[in-house]
């Protein structure tokens, strides 16, 4: 029988084991905004097994999630409700902004949706496409798992009420 001293040995800084804990046991809040959380939702399904990255607990309170999804278009109306719910998600927490309308408003150019939801809250990985695909959002996460094990954290932009870059 093999001793202590037999065994293997692997020496990690603390904030090395955290990031590498972090990004494989991601909990998104459980919200969605229009028809890019139809994809969201098939993402989580068995089809494409978002739990294959350690990501499918979608948690229905935000003080249990540390990712948020903006999947869909982000309201004038909507706006200071996903800010709420960021603020109210504990620190270290991200977000990935899922689609054309959560990025840069889409084809909804107009006075009632807001032109990209990092005027709102700061974005860690923007998916692309109208509706992003499965497969495109699992390469988010992804993305943001490289990002998290890089130790990389957002800058969060200057806000106004209601969601307006200052
Ligand atoms: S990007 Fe396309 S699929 Fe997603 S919310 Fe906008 S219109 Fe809907």
């Amino acid at each position: 029988m093999a001793g202590v001293e037999d065994r293997p040995i692997l020496f990690a800084r603390m904030d090395q084991l955290a990031n590498w804990a972090r990004a494989n046991s991601l909990w998104p809040a459980q919200f969605g905004l229009a028809c890019c959380a139809i994809e969201m939702m098939a993402t989580a399904g068995s089809r494409f097994d978002l739990s294959r990255f350690g990501a499918e607990v979608m948690r229905a309170s935000p003080r249990q999630a540390d990712v948020m999804i903006v999947a869909g278009r982000v309201s004038q109306k909507m706006a200071p409700v996903v800010r709420q719910l960021y603020d109210q998600m504990p620190e270290p927490k991200w977000v990935i902004s899922m689609g054309a309308c959560a990025s840069v408003g889409g084809v909804f150019n107009n006075y009632a949706i807001v032109q990209g939801v990092d005027r709102v809250v700061p974005v860690d990985v923007y998916v692309p496409g109208c509706p992003p695909t499965p497969e495109g959002l699992i390469d988010g996460v992804m993305e943001l798992q490289k990002k998290i094990m890089r130790g990389g954290r957002p800058v969060a932009p200057a806000m106004q009420a209601g969601g307006a870059r200052a």
